[in-house]
């Protein structure tokens, strides 16, 4: 277990990057060199993208926990998944610094739903990474994912939702297929009405949807914010505000790692205009609350 006294922060937002996609021939390496080029990340386009082992070892070095999950969205992309079990064996050997999240595709309804289970009850996975635009779901379309997300509140683990414009299929011929629409953060309101009790974060500030996304965290006492996939120095400037005020208990840090590396995010928010006190709120007392360590 993380010895969560002893770390500086927690990175809520971290990619687990299957070792052998630099062999891969499935266009998966093209579609990597699209969101390399939208976060102009040079390690993606070259095929060099860290392991789980070397993500562990990065943030061991620097004494930040760090939460972490693949992407599960073989129906909609047609790239197979980096298999949840392994990422969250690989975690289990890193239990000083990775948190386990896992991901898997709402449209696996009952079957999805069991693996839910088996994940958190046999692996100890902590929360769910869902990505509407790569998995091709309204988040408050019942039939399409609430199996699964029934599956997570009976479980007690937190759901991240990717919200707003994203690198994946960016520049690339018809967005490969991805559609923005899916991740406007309104729809995920729904969710939170209809799981009340189950612990919601909106991933990123939500671009071009920032303040449907704030509205949704303030109104609804169980949704947060993680902060990744910008830099601070670009945030609009109400998500800051939000982030120094009404919002300041439900903001967290998060990179993006590999696409954003927490050493790029931390030196630019030190010196975006956030106020001292809020500081320790975002970079770990909110992630702390929210994953049930403090009151
Ligand atoms: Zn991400």
């Amino acid at each position: 277990m993380v010895d969560f006294s002893k770390v500086e922060a927690i990175d809520f937002h971290t990619h687990a990057e299957e070792p052998c996609d630099s062999c891969r021939d499935d266009g998966y390496n093209e579609f990597q060199t699209g969101m390399a080029a939208y976060f102009r990340n040079p390690a993606g386009a070259e095929g060099m993208l860290p392991t789980v082992q070397d993500t562990a070892a990065y943030y061991r070095a620097r004494n930040i926990a760090a939460v972490i999950f693949p992407v599960d969205a073989e129906r909609e992309t047609g790239f197979r998944r980096y298999s949840n079990e392994e990422v969250a064996s690989l975690c289990a050997e890193n239990d000083d610094i990775l948190i386990p999240f896992a991901s898997v595709d709402p449209h696996k309804g009952r079957a999805g739903a069991r693996e839910v289970r088996r994940l958190v009850r046999e692996f100890g996975v902590r929360g769910f990474k869902f990505h509407p635009t790569m998995q091709g779901f309204f988040p408050n379309d019942r039939a399409a994912c609430y199996t699964v997300l029934e599956a997570c509140a009976e479980e007690g683990v937190i759901t991240l939702f990717h919200t707003g414009q994203t690198g994946v299929g960016s520049g690339m011929r018809g967005g490969m297929g991805m559609r923005l629409k899916y991740s406007n953060p309104m729809h995920i309101d729904d969710v939170a009405v209809d799981f009340p009790d189950m612990k919601i974060v909106l991933a990123h500030p939500s671009f071009p949807w920032t303040e449907e996304g704030l509205a949704v965290a303030q109104h609804k006492p169980n949704v947060y914010i993680d902060m990744s996939g910008w830099s601070p120095r670009y945030f609009p400037e109400i998500f800051t505000r939000y982030a120094n005020s009404i919002l300041k208990r439900k903001m967290l840090f998060g990179s993006d790692w590999p696409a954003i590396t927490p050493d790029r995010w931390l030196k630019d928010f030190a010196e975006a205009p956030f106020k001292d006190e809020v500081r320790p709120l975002i970079l770990k007392q909110n992630a702390l609350r929210l994953l049930g360590e403090v009151e």
